[in-house]
């Protein structure tokens, strides 16, 4: 049974909720458009609507006939109901039958919400129902808002964070202060999970996998005088391409370096102008674009190329980084795989963390400007030669 359905609300809510992982709800969103049905929204049509409407049936007919007529009854009556009633209300796509069914089984619970009993438990499914129907509609609509980009992205988010603290204020107002203090605790609890988790996909898009079976290799914190040669020759040994995500003074302190990068066939990323890897995830709309923008117009400047992809400081984005670098043509890039190589003085225990679970598909990070980086890099090209995966699937 294929069903077409632009009934993206709740098609959304199954996306983001029901297993996919990972999702974020504005990608949820796009892609509902055309993918159709989930298979949850497939069976709630299936099973609850036919149920729900028999149920109305024998409760409405057992009331006005008899209740063995209503038993009797209710099969044809449902059927003729279920499948002629749609086009005599002009309802012919999947989605507007949803909504119809949606609106008429609203209707009757608003009468049954207290019958209790069989009609009862129907009734508060439809109220349910209902709710779980508004509750993806607000989703989809924050999920297009957050794909908005530039000013009206950055506003937008303001919005949403001043809506969320008056949420928490008008519960203080009501129910007593601590109400106000616990919403305050859980709004910032679900702002820290969000920006300080790199590969969180609630912001917007956050690319941490390749999608395909190649492996990435992204260097951040260059590029550094004593490491990206060395670097650059060990990724010449082995054939393989790599990300470099470079900070923007460093950029401008040693542009040569910059243009060998880009010389030997690898690929630069934005990786801000200070690295302000404290601060960024709380920074605001102007801090977090002048970093971008500074990092991007030096790259281009020195090397006359525009980065297409963006790394956040440690990964900690903040609320308004996808805006702004979507408004300067950015994508944003994560990982999944890392040594936490800054941290230490021993690569083996970087690549421990790294190589044992190294496969087809991974987004791996190493850093320059450490001790370790030549041999963790190291490490991790022989992890790749081992997997003898083909050569071609390693370009990025
Ligand atoms: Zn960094």
């Amino acid at each position: 049974m294929c069903v077409q359905s632009d009934n993206r609300a709740v098609t959304a809510l199954f996306r983001v909720f029901g297993g996919s992982g990972g999702i974020c709800v504005a990608e949820a969103c796009r892609h509902t458009e055309f993918r159709g049905m989930h298979a949850g929204e497939l069976l709630l049509l299936a099973v609850w609507f036919p149920l729900a409407v028999y149920v109305a049936m024998v409760e409405w007919l057992s009331r006005h006939v008899a209740l063995a007529a209503g038993l009797l009854l209710a099969i044809p009556a449902c059927f003729i109901t279920l499948s002629f009633l749609p086009y005599v209300l002009g309802a012919r796509t999947p989605a507007n039958q949803w909504r119809m069914w949606l609106g008429v089984g609203l209707a009757w619970a608003l009468f049954h919400w207290n019958a209790g009993g069989v009609a009862g438990f129907f009734a508060w499914g439809w109220i349910a129902l209902c709710g779980l129907n508004l509750v993806a509609f607000i989703l989809l609509v924050f999920g297009r808002s957050l794909a908005r980009v530039g000013t009206p992205g950055v506003i937008w988010r303001f919005l949403v964070l001043l809506e969320f603290h008056l949420f928490a204020i008008a519960a203080g107002w009501w129910w007593g202060w601590s109400w106000a203090v616990a919403g305050g605790a859980v709004i910032a609890a679900v702002f820290c999970w969000v920006v300080l988790r790199p590969g969180n996909q609630w912001l917007g898009q956050v690319t941490c996998r390749t999608g395909d079976r190649s492996i990435r290799l992204t260097i951040d914190d260059g590029p550094d005088p004593h490491d990206t040669p060395v670097l650059l020759d060990l990724l010449d040994r082995h054939r393989i391409k790599a990300v470099f995500f470079m900070i923007g003074w460093k950029v401008a302190a040693h542009p040569e370096l910059v243009r060998e990068v880009l010389r030997r066939g690898h690929e630069i990323g934005n990786h801000t102008m200070n690295h302000p890897q404290a601060s960024f995830w709380c920074a605001g709309p102007w801090r977090t674009r002048r970093e971008i923008l500074e990092c991007q117009e030096v790259i281009d400047k020195v090397a006359g190329v525009k980065p297409r992809w963006f790394r956040a400081p440690v990964g900690h984005r903040n609320l308004f980084t996808h805006p702004i670098a979507g408004m300067l043509g950015l994508k944003v890039m994560a990982w999944n795989r890392r040594g936490f190589d800054t941290l230490g003085s021993d690569p083996d225990k970087a690549l421990s963390r790294i190589l044992p679970k190294l496969g087809p598909g991974d987004i791996v990070l190493v850093h320059e400007g450490t001790p370790v980086a030549t041999e963790v890099l190291s490490g991790v090209l022989e992890g790749i030669d081992r997997l003898r995966l083909g050569l071609d699937d390693i370009i990025p």
